[in-house]
């Protein structure tokens, strides 16, 4: 049955029987005026005529003509009202034996007349008396209907208020529950009302939509399931090593190429946390030690007996989150990224430099100690022309040497061959030694080299002295290259905290600041500018610096000239 047609149909009835109630009542009300009114009227007047006509007897004697008159005003009243049975013949008695009385009085007469008038009242005090019993009937049927309609509409108001709720609130918790169930992902949830149409229909609805959110997270799930599928084959087939980290460091995927690299079985990596990992593999641990800061040097890792070089990346996963504003960090990916083909190209291509200058070194200073021979005249007069020729022979010939020197110089420091002979170095004697060899350089365009010592005499420096040396040549032959002429070079030499910085100062047309970090990098040459250099000065000296626990930098500015400095320990 339907809510609605309960509802008219309970409180319908109540309403009925509530008006019915009061009809019932108004009608026994009306029912019991009417039956005091009757008494009232038609026997209680009866008494009181009845008893007047013997008030106006008793003085008829006295005062005959009032008493009369009392008399007969109040019989003819009587007799207007004849409710009783007998009342009439009484009535009509009383009148033939008044009349009987005013013509001859007797005491006999009078006697018949008060009997009369007995008669009449003893018939209206039946009269009253039978009416009362009819009242107290009237009154016990009023009582008995009303409890009886007041019972019923008692029990519906109780049924009502007992079933009424509980048909209405119950469906509503239980849909609310489901409602919430459907919230947290949980589409089995189904809903079955007994009883009202309405809650039906609903329950209807309700499990129509939970069907098909069924359905649908049924066939998003199989679709993200494949595209899981698909990422993990993509990500295992990579040849890049992947970990990914949650937000607690728990391990929740690892590729095979991470699993080759770290040694170790799927099962004993997954759902662990990087920490408890790290306790038995050296490479993790050594990963977690970067995690916050990627090291720069590539991680050398020895797999199937062959070196391989990764770069570490450490990739943060932050997401916005449904119905939030703020990104929130889930976790990391560790990207180790195989970058081994590089470095043996790279490997490859430092020992063809190295082979090639070395095996240029010789025919070279054989080329230019026979210039030398030719120079010297020993083989005969040579013209000016000729002797310019030797000049620019013997030019390029050193030059060749110098790129040489400085290939093979790279070569050595990227194959690690190189050797530093670190002493405790006096930095006076050094760049007196550097100046010493850039003198001529300087000379030919007319520049002064200054030098500021503000060191202790016993600050010693820890280094190669050679090495030291030939980075400071080669900021120094920079600087000359890069002046105009007739300019002074100033080097400062000033004791820090726990180190010596040097520094070079030219005037000339400086380095622009976006440059200053690439100009120390192989085979970097600032755009635009067409010298004969090989872009390897910088790159080399940068190496042998920090291979002596030392810092290099520069500051420049376009046309105000450049401060190349090194940074050594104190000795
Ligand atoms: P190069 O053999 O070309 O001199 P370097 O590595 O020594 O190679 O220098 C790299 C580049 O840095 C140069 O090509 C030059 O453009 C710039 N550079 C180096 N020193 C100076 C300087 N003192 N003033 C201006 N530019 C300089």
């Amino acid at each position: 049955m339907k809510l609605k047609t309960k509802l008219t149909l309970g409180v319908g009835l109540l309403f009925l029987l509530i008006v019915l109630l009061s009809v019932i009542g108004s009608v026994y009300i009306n029912k019991l005026k009417s039956d005091t009114e009757k008494i009232l009227t038609a026997n209680y007047n009866s008494i009181e005529f009845s008893k007047n006509m013997l008030l106006a007897l008793d003085k008829i004697a006295s005062d005959s003509a009032v008493a009369i008159k009392d008399f007969r005003k109040n019989s003819i009243l009587q007799e207007k009202n004849l409710t009783e049975f007998g009342e009439k013949e009484a009535t009509q008695n009383l009148n033939l034996h008044f009349r009987d009385y005013l013509q001859r009085p007797t005491v006999e007469k009078e006697k018949m007349i008060r009997e009369d008038l007995v008669t009449i009242m003893s018939l209206n005090m039946k009269g009253i008396e039978r009416k009362s019993d009819i009242a107290i009937i009237t009154a016990e049927n009023a009582t008995f209907w009303i409890v009886s309609l007041g019972t019923v509409c008692f029990l519906i108001a109780v049924v009502l208020l007992v079933n009424l709720p509980q048909t209405i609130a119950e469906p509503i918790k239980q849909l609310t529950f489901s409602i919430r169930q459907i919230a947290d992902k949980n589409y089995n949830q189904r809903v079955h009302f007994k009883g009202s149409e309405e809650f039906n229909d609903l329950a209807r609805s309700f499990n129509i939509m939970a069907e098909k959110l069924q359905e649908y997270e049924s066939s998003t799930l199989s679709k993200q399931l494949m595209d899981k599928k698909r990422i993990e084959t993509l990500v295992n087939n990579m040849h890049d090593a992947v970990i990914g980290l949650d937000e607690h460091h728990y391990i929740y995927m690892i590729n095979d190429e991470a699993l080759k690299i770290t040694n170790l079985k799927k099962e004993e990596m997954i759902g662990k946390t990087a920490h408890e990992v790290a306790v038995n593999n050296d490479l993790i641990r050594e990963l977690l030690k970067n995690i916050e800061n990627p090291a720069k040097e590539p991680i050398k890792i020895v797999t199937d007996h062959k070196e391989n070089y990764f770069e570490q990346e450490i990739i943060p996963i932050n997401i916005v989150k449904t119905g939030e504003q703020e990104k929130k960090n889930i976790g990391k990916v560790i990207l180790l990224r195989n970058i081994t083909p590089f470095k043996e190209l790279d490997f490859a291509k430092t020992n063809f430099i190295a082979t090639i200058s070395h095996e240029l070194k010789t025919p070279i200073s054989a080329i230019k100690m026979g210039v030398q021979l030719l120079e010297n005249q020993k083989f005969g007069i040579l013209n000016e022309q000729q002797q310019e020729l030797l000049k620019s022979i013997n030019e390029d010939g050193q030059r060749l040497l110098d790129i040489t020197g400085e290939l093979l110089n790279l070569s050595q420091v990227e194959t690690g061959n190189i050797r530093l002979q670190i002493e405790s170095c006096n930095p006076k004697e050094m760049v007196q030694s550097a100046i010493k060899n850039v003198e001529k350089l300087a000379e030919q365009k007319n520049i002064s080299i200054t030098a500021r010592y503000l060191t202790g005499d016993h600050d010693l420096v820890s280094a190669d002295f050679d090495k030291t040396v030939w980075v400071m040549n080669n900021f120094l032959s920079n600087a000359i290259k890069h002046s105009f002429q007739e300019e002074s070079i100033s080097i400062t030499v000033e004791r820090q905290a726990s180190s010596v910085r040097f520094s070079i100062t030219d005037t000339g047309k400086g380095i622009d600041e976006k440059y200053h970090r690439q100009i120390f990098d192989r085979y970097f040459q600032v755009p635009g500018e067409h010298q004969n250099g090989t872009g390897l000065g910088l790159a080399i000296s940068k190496n042998f610096i920090e291979k002596q626990h030392g810092e290099i930098g520069v500051k420049s500015l376009p046309d105000q000239g450049s401060t190349f400095y090194f940074v050594l320990p104190l000795a």
